[in-house]
């Protein structure tokens, strides 16, 4: 039976903590193919995205575009949520993919952070009943919560703070440092 992970987060932006996440659940077999799914409106999260959801959509795009062949082949970086109004719930989203993939084993990837908020999702207990749960420990969290993949201790809020002013920040390909700066995203300059 084949294997879809299902990795949704604001991605705003993308950076090499998620990338290193992609890298490792796809070269280490687990996941056969991998969905990247930007939310539309994260209706758990205090602040919505700043970024527009094409934009950051087209930041995944990018990031992906520079892995090797074939870890990108197993990629699809998806406007699922983004292209759906109202809130984005994981269940829709996840009845969505198992439509387009019927037989498939889905896999949900969270670091240790989302998982934590897990119980609280819209029909969490449906959710949880289509999906299995994969969960990654990440470094500032308590650890023994997710399984340790040697995290990055990266998060675009801080990659938001350090782009300011200048759109620099090693937490990102030069790629996506690119495409921010062109397109005036979060005060860069
Ligand atoms: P923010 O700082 O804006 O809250 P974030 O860096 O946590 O953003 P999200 O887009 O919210 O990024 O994260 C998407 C998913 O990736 C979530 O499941 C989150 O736990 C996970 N994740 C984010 N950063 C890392 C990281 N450095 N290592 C492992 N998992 C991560």
């Amino acid at each position: 039976m084949q294997t879809i992970g299902i990795y949704g987060g604001t991605f705003d932006p993308i950076h090499r903590g998620h990338l290193h996440v992609i890298n490792h659940v796809l070269t280490h077999e687990l996941v056969d193919y991998l969905l990247v799914i930007p939310s539309g409106e994260p209706w758990l999260r205090e602040h919505q995205p700043l970024a527009g959801g094409a934009d950051r959509v087209a930041m995944c795009a990018l990031a992906i575009s520079e892995l090797p062949q074939d870890i990108k082949n197993r990629i699809d970086v998806s406007p699922l949520e983004i292209d759906r109004s109202g809130p984005s719930y994981m269940i829709d989203t996840v009845e969505a993919v198992q439509a387009n993939h019927p037989g498939s084993q889905l896999i949900l990837i969270l670091g240790s952070d989302a998982a934590e908020h897990l119980h609280r999702w819209h029909r969490a207990g449906e959710l949880q009943e289509l999906v299995d749960v994969l969960i990654v420990e990440r470094p500032d969290q308590v650890p023994g919560k997710g399984i340790d993949i040697q995290a990055l201790p990266i998060s675009a809020t801080q990659v938001r703070a350090e782009i300011v002013g200048s759109a620099n920040s090693v937490a990102i390909p030069p790629i996506v440092a690119t495409y921010i700066k062109e397109h005036g995203l979060y005060g860069s300059k």
